[in-house]
């Protein structure tokens, strides 16, 4: 028996709810109660929130008051008075975020959070303790669905600053440890000299679950795999978050982790958006946000199946609400029936970050997957990274192997030019590719505005 489990479930999480007002575990119930309902009802309810929101917006909302006149549309169709709304991005965000401050807020009601910023300067915004709670909920649903229980013990890969410059360190661990039931392995220092005193600490630990970010989680099993280490123990799952997770990472998970990969689709400025069900679809929270694809370009909705730039709008943050706000990713949603009962609609797609798409010779668009695959294949470089500065400037960084050739390495440039068109290729050999700032290591890297 897990004691911390049980006094989380028995003691922490009643405490809360008693002394804080915390309704997680309420929402989680109302959440688990209707998952079955049919789209139809889903939608139903997502659009009386959304109704609710854009009255809110056009009337407390500094940034959506010239949109009053949207009023009777509003009223009569809500989810095309949305499309009205103009797409908000994060560059425009940051320009003036406290116009998207309702009104009147207390400073109370707010909760500070902000992106990582691994794709650059980190953004700050406000939540509130609802959006916090349904947040919390969808993701202790989706975990629910893979057999995972609140208070399960867990063991994270993940290396937040922003945590760690808000709370004393030791503090910090000591919460995770007997609050939360998990630990943490820092995921900037995965290396091949920790790598047995971490599978160690998890043996002896015997966590229910690993949750982190997919680079993180795939350079661990690659780890464990070149030094041929395993657990002694089954885990439950393994979930991903906070990134794109790609077959080949998921195919290594799966050999090395002996367990079912879960993946988590969320992101601190969005929220948890989809989860992964047993029987592998991402299932779309539709209870906590509108989800929009639309076109690159003309940035128009496109039809169910179709890829795009995904928007979101949250439908429980009334301190600082963003409405369509373009988080960055480019999906698809797909309206398929899914066999294990949920009805929301399907993430059918998920290319990564825009910064990860790039532009072919003939204009059409390459996902950073494409490097992966070719040069992945190469036996002789370890490790790489492709960083695409303007238009004709291509970096690319190489960790060497010890099988490397320079035919291996000339047709990989031949294949990036055939693809992309003549490019200026630099080549950069160096020992290790660091993880960003935020822990997360990334393969390709866009630099420039598409648009420009
Ligand atoms: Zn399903």
């Amino acid at each position: 028996m897990d004691i911390c489990k049980v006094i989380i479930q028995n003691v922490i999480f009643p405490g809360m709810e008693k002394m804080k007002g915390n309704q997680i575990r309420k929402k989680l119930v109302q959440l688990q109660k209707t998952e079955k309902w049919t789209f139809k009802t889903h939608q139903y309810y997502q659009v009386q929130s959304l109704k609710k929101l854009l009255f809110h917006c056009i009337h407390h909302v500094p940034a959506y008051q010239p949109f009053i006149s949207y009023q009777n549309e509003i009223e009569e169709n809500p989810l095309q008075a949305l499309e009205k709304f103009p797409i908000l991005t994060k560059k425009d965000f940051k320009k003036d975020p406290e116009k998207y401050r309702t009104m009147g807020v207390k400073s109370e009601d707010c909760i500070a959070n902000m992106t990582g910023g691994s794709t650059g300067e980190p953004m700050h915004f406000d939540i509130d303790r609802e959006t916090v709670e349904w947040y919390e909920a969808a993701r202790w649903q989706g975990l629910g669905w893979n057999g995972i229980e609140i208070g399960d013990r867990s063991i994270m890969l993940w290396n937040s600053p922003i945590e760690l410059q808000h709370f004393h360190l030791k503090k910090y661990q000591w919460k995770e440890r007997f609050l939360k039931n998990r630990l943490m392995i820092p995921a900037s220092d995965l290396n091949p000299k920790k790598m047995v005193e971490y599978v160690q600490l998890i043996n002896r630990y015997h966590p229910v679950y690993l949750y982190g970010y997919a680079s993180s989680l795939f350079q661990f099993a690659q780890l464990m795999e070149q030094h041929s280490i395993q657990f002694n123990f089954t885990l439950k799952a393994v979930v991903s978050t906070s990134e794109n997770l790609y077959d080949f990472q998921r195919r290594t998970m799966e050999k090395v982790f002996q367990c079912p990969i879960v993946n988590e689709y969320g992101a601190r400025d969005g929220g948890i958006i989809a989860y992964q069900c047993p029987k592998g679809s991402m299932h779309l929270t539709m209870q906590n946000g509108v989800y929009e694809v639309v076109d690159l370009k003309q940035k128009k909705r496109v039809k169910y199946g179709e890829k795009g730039s995904l928007l979101v709008t949250d439908l429980h943050n009334y301190v600082m609400p963003r409405l369509r706000y373009e988080l960055g990713d480019m999906v698809s949603i797909q309206k398929e029936e899914c066999s294990c009962g949920i009805n929301t609609p399907i993430l059918a797609s998920l290319d990564g970050r825009l910064t990860d798409t790039f532009i072919a010779k003939d204009g059409s668009l390459i996902n950073g997957e494409y490097f992966n695959q070719l040069i992945r294949v190469k036996k002789g470089i370890q490790q790489f990274q492709f960083i695409q500065h303007t238009p004709q400037e291509i970096t690319l960084k190489i960790v060497k192997g010890m099988a490397f050739s320079k035919e291996e390495l000339e047709d990989v440039i031949f294949r990036i030019k055939e693809r992309m068109g003549e490019k200026n290729i630099h080549i950069e050999y160096v020992d290790q590719i660091l993880p960003s700032a935020s822990g997360k290591v990334r393969y390709a890297i866009r630099e420039y505005d598409l648009e420009s």
